[in-house]
């Protein structure tokens, strides 16, 4: 059978999380053996939520897991300030640990944060990772693509053309990697970590699995760009607002 494509995606209540989470499983309805992991950053689980997965025909697994209260953004605050999706990322990898066997299960796993837009291409090639693949993300970094850069002569990663925080081991971002399934089921102890310098999240976790030589090129080795680190932008609800005064908040 195929490998399966395990991705594991934090998300949480917001104006926008309705069309990201559609746009999402409609792009994962096209993929054969993916499991989704929608892992909820709230109390409990939502209604919006459970029923989009049950309308989806995805196989999904649905999880619940709040961010610390000292690690949660305030309203106000930038988003840089603190990392998003630490812990509920976690919540996934304990879900697989619980749930898999590295004898018997075969797979990949992706980190796939519920703003970012993925092609079918890249979930499909991704199912292949031995250890670990990377490619190319557009829209991040400060870059309309930040990639590694692959030697032609040995097709091993051999530079970053990254602008932001080059010196990182990994510079990459979250959406631009996966990492094997029984790797993970292997070694217990990778995780994400708060511990870190800020957007030392992916240089953290991939050190743990891997070195940059060993690193899978994807994506023609590396030359396409297959996914976006796209951000939607809060809508204005203002007139909701003046509304909602009045009587109750609409819902989705
Ligand atoms: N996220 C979350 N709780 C939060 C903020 C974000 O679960 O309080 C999720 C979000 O839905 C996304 C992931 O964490 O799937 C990364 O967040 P975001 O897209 O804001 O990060 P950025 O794109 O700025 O790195
Ligand atoms: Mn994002």
């Amino acid at each position: 059978a195929l490998p399966v494509v395990y991705v594991i995606t934090p998300t949480f209540a917001r104006p926008v999380q309705k069309a990201e989470l559609t746009r999402l499983s409609q792009t994962f309805m096209l993929v054969q053996n993916l499991h989704w992991i929608i892992v909820e950053d709230s109390k409990q689980k939502t209604a919006l939520v459970s029923n989009l997965l049950k309308n989806s025909n995805l196989n999904y697994t649905h999880l619940i897991n709040m961010t610390p209260p000292q690690w949660k953004l305030k309203q106000k605050e930038q988003r840089w300030r603190k990392p998003r999706g630490v812990t509920q990322r976690n919540a996934g990898l304990t879900w697989l640990r619980e749930s898999k066997k590295p004898a018997v299960d075969r797979g990949v796993v992706y980190f796939a944060d519920d703003d970012n837009t993925y092609t079918v291409q890249i979930l499909n090639e991704m199912r292949y990772t031995r250890k670990a693949s990377v490619w190319p993300v557009g829209l991040v970094g400060g870059l309309m693509v930040e990639k590694p850069n692959i030697d032609p002569d040995t097709g091993r990663v051999s530079s970053w053309n990254s602008a932001w925080r080059p010196e990182r081991k990994f510079p990459i971002d979250m959406a631009g990697f996966a990492i094997n399934l029984r790797i993970l089921l292997e070694k217990p102890s990778v995780k994400f970590s708060y511990q870190v310098e800020r957007g030392y999240l992916e240089t953290d976790i991939l050190s743990q699995v891997t070195t940059p030589e060993e690193l899978e090129p994807l994506a023609d080795n590396c030359t396409k760009v297959l996914v976006w680190h796209t951000r939607s932008q809060n809508p204005n609800l203002e007139a909701e607002n003046r509304l909602a005064r009045k009587s109750l908040p609409p819902s989705n």
